[in-house]
């Protein structure tokens, strides 16, 4: 899950990152004047959006006054940003900014690892340095069992150029981002540009994290506050709700099946007859009835669907079951869409006979054939 700059921020301060004191989130320009108004001098109004690059986008915009604040508040929330729409603006107070730096915690995979990426080309598009000038990012990795070192700290600092008399600020910040970062569960905690002041102490004034969905329920419920539901569509939404894995993609070709890989083959036996998948939904282990008509109701949700492919292999999941979830299914929706089953494996000859019973269902035995029919449908067929 993505958090916003201010949560990410106020999370990053909880843990001992020094950051902006006094800001606040505006929903309107009278609310941004008030904070304005709070904070005085000079603050800056920032688009809070899942997206970097607000700054070029005209979503970052200094102001003098109150005024200027609400003035620009009103320009920024509505504005949309790379497809986005602003609903909420964070107002800080502005920065002293002597120097920007880069610098981020997130998982390696490759490596298996926690690493530190940092750089003392801060506030500037990552990647880009990352392609221009490699040699200005450096990059450790931390053991998770023996957790950040100092050397660590130190070796960063001195590579991306820092002072002698600021390595211990520094140090205090890393040190307060891995806490963030391991309390968290984060898999990205990002900080571009973590500033030095003119007086050589640091500040995060942009902050962005992810956390891993994994730990939400059970270790981070705290955090579905936090959530920002205009950032999930519609069929996301009940898909959560469901507790099924749905990807929204671009084809019209609704598939449901159980289980992540074959979900996977199934995309791509689609493809290969030319077909184009609208989603990938995993129902999971053991189905019930009621999953399978949830989610027959998000893939039909769904406007671009024109075809629905069901593709069940019974391990856990009993064919009968999902046979039965789907018969009732249908009776609770009204749609025109036509769907072809396959089902293999535990009691797929139960689930058939079920299956036969419906007019004018297409069944498959074989992948390939309930994909072929899929796409054949799909065209109209
Ligand atoms: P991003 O464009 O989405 O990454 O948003 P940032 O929060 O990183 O802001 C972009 C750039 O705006 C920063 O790199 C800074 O150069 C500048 N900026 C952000 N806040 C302030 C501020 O308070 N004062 C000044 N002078 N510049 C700021
Ligand atoms: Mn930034």
């Amino acid at each position: 899950m993505n958090l916003h700059e201010y949560q990410a921020k106020r999370l990053f301060g909880e843990y001992g990152v020094p950051i902006p004191v006094g800001g606040d989130v505006a929903t309107t320009p009278e609310e941004a004047h008030a904070i304005a108004a709070k904070i005085g001098g000079t603050v800056v109004v920032k688009a809070q959006v899942h997206i970097g690059g607000r700054g070029k986008a005209g979503g970052v915009k200094l102001a003098h006054s109150p005024e200027e604040a609400a003035e620009h508040a009103a320009a920024i929330l509505g504005m949309d940003i790379k497809g986005l729409t602003v609903h909420k603006v964070l107002i800080d107070p502005g920065a002293d900014i002597q120097k920007e730096l880069y610098l981020a915690m997130l998982i390696d995979r490759e490596e298996r690892k926690p690493m530190i990426m940092a750089s003392s080309e801060g506030g500037m598009d990552i990647e880009a340095v990352a392609h221009d000038t490699p040699e200005k990012i450096v990059i450790v990795h931390i053991d998770p069992e023996i957790g950040l070192q100092l050397h660590q700290g130190t070796y960063v600092a001195s590579r991306i150029g820092l002072p002698k008399a600021q390595w211990k600020g520094f140090w205090k910040v890393l040190q307060g981002l891995w806490k963030c970062f391991t309390a968290t569960d984060a898999v990205q905690c990002e900080i571009n540009p973590l500033i030095v002041q003119s007086d050589g102490s640091f500040s995060a004034i942009d902050g962005k994290m992810i956390v891993d969905d994994n730990g939400l329920k059970l270790r981070h419920p705290e955090f579905e506050d936090l959530r920002d539901p205009g950032e999930l569509t519609e069929n996301e939404k009940k898909a959560a709700e469901a507790g099924v894995n749905y990807i929204q993609l671009d084809g019209n070709i609704g598939c449901m099946v159980n289980g992540a890989g074959l979900a996977m083959t199934s995309m791509d036996v689609i493809k290969l007859f030319g077909g184009e998948p609208a989603n990938f939904l995993d129902i999971g282990g053991g189905a019930q009835a009621e999953t399978v008509t949830q989610a027959l109701n998000i893939i039909l949700g769904d406007p671009k669907v024109e075809a629905v492919m069901i593709n069940i292999f019974g391990g856990i999941t009993r064919c009968d079951e999902v046979a039965r979830g789907f018969i009732e299914a249908m009776d609770h929706i009204e749609t025109d869409v036509p769907f072809v089953v396959r089902l293999e494996g535990t009691n797929a000859v139960e689930g058939r006979a079920l299956l036969d019973a419906v007019d004018g269902l297409a069944t498959a035995v074989t992948l390939q054939e309930a994909a072929q029919k899929a796409v054949a449908l799909a065209k109209g067929a």
